[in-house]
């Protein structure tokens, strides 16, 4: 038998970026059923950082996790692992509410939030159609970070090897058992603290260690990639405050989602043709731009939380069983303020963060009535 100080279950980027500051206080070993590290979630997202989206927790987790991209700390990765890249709001006349509400939230955090009008929208973006019965109002967040999601996982996971842990592939946890302080995954390796990292699966691992399931939702969304035939040079992140419509300039091609969140089981998620169709739809609503072709399409699971909270603590009904997941679709943006989070919460450094509780991310309330 193997012996550890932590054990995690999962090789996406809570995991990872969690194990990354364990292995400062003992021996970690990962268990990733895969045999590549983000293959599921962490891979398949576009890897953006900002304001727009989540709750006021949500929203302070990013902010807390920005000086982390902003100045990677020395020796984390010979590249950069984040790039400054704006972020456009827009609404036509109906979602005007939806977006003075975004605008307002946002406020509090970015102080250069620029309103355009129809005009300064088509100078940020040509394609967008504006006017009546289209875009008539945005605004511009100017401190959005494009996040390189290969380049986190790969540093985090170099992290974990560098400080003596132990990242094990193609390592499915098929067993947990239980046993005095100490829990034993698969009959191969024990440790006194087991942290769930595990995304859409976290549930089912609670339940292959007799712990009571949160109640955990994944929901799939889809991307496509367009050649769209127009030179994209300059332009943003684009959302529609609506919430059923993105689009991304990235490495010459369009990723365009219509923000879908469908139910679906723990899986290999796979692009549905109605979400795909939908997404074509949105980008030729939206703007100008026909879809002649698709040249790539995927899907992913964001998994929530009943209050799309993520969630970081010790499970009451199990010592030494620590959930991490509910993470959404902010997973990236807010991994390093969740695993400064774990640390303090598992290793008792200082918690990091005075405008977040740890009540407010305990599984605890979850379970609650
Ligand atoms: C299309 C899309 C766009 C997104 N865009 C963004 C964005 O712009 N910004 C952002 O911050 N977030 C974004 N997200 C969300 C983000 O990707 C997730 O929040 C994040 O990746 C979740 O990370 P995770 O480590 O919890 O899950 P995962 O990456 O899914 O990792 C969990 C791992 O656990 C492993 N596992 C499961 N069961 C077992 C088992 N029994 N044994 C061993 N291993 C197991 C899995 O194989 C998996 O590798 C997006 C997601 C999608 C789908």
């Amino acid at each position: 038998m193997d012996s550890a100080d932590f054990i995690v279950i999962g090789g996406g980027i809570a995991g990872l970026s969690a194990a990354a500051r364990l292995a400062a206080h003992g021996r970690v070993v990962v268990l990733e059923a895969e045999e590549a590290l983000g293959y599921h979630s962490s891979g398949r997202s576009v890897s953006f950082s900002h304001f727009g989206i989540g709750n006021a927790v949500v929203r302070a987790l990013t902010g807390h996790s920005r000086p982390f991209f902003e100045a990677q700390p020395a020796g984390f990765c010979d590249s950069p692992i984040a790039e400054l890249s704006p972020s456009l709001y827009f609404a036509g006349e109906e979602a005007l509410p939806l977006l003075d509400t975004l605008e307002t939230n946002m406020a509090s955090l970015v102080e250069t939030l620029e309103p355009l009008d129809a005009a300064a929208l088509t100078r940020l973006c040509p394609v967008l159609r504006t006017g009546p019965g289209a875009a008539v109002r945005g605004f511009l967040d100017p401190t959005g970070l494009k996040l390189d999601a290969d380049a986190l996982l790969q540093s985090f996971a170099r992290a974990v090897r560098a400080q003596g842990g132990e990242i094990r592939l193609g390592q499915q946890v098929e067993t947990i058992a239980r046993q005095s302080d100490t829990w034993t995954v698969n009959g191969a390796v024990a440790a006194p603290v087991l942290v769930s990292a595990a995304g859409a699966w976290c549930d089912r691992i609670a339940a292959l260690a007799g712990v009571t399931p949160l109640g955990l939702q994944p929901r799939r969304r889809t991307i496509i990639a367009v050649d769209p035939g127009v030179d994209m040079a300059g332009w943003p992140f684009v959302h529609s405050a609506a919430g059923d419509f993105y689009m991304l300039p990235e490495a010459g091609r369009l990723l365009v989602s219509p923000v879908d969140e469908v139910e679906d089981d723990p899986c290999d998620a796979q692009p549905d043709d109605y979400d795909i169709a939908y997404a074509a739809d949105r980008l030729e609503h939206y703007t100008t731009l026909k879809v002649a072709r698709i040249a790539h399409r995927w899907a992913g699971l964001r998994t929530f939380t009943s209050d799309r909270t993520p969630t970081a603590g010790f499970a009451p009904d199990a010592p030494g069983f620590f959930w991490l997941c509910g993470q959404g679709g902010y997973g990236l943006q807010t991994a390093p303020a969740m695993a400064a989070a774990v640390e303090s919460l598992i290793a008792g450094s200082i918690w990091p963060m005075a405008d977040v509780r740890p009540a407010q991310i305990a599984p605890d309330r979850l379970l609650a009535g």
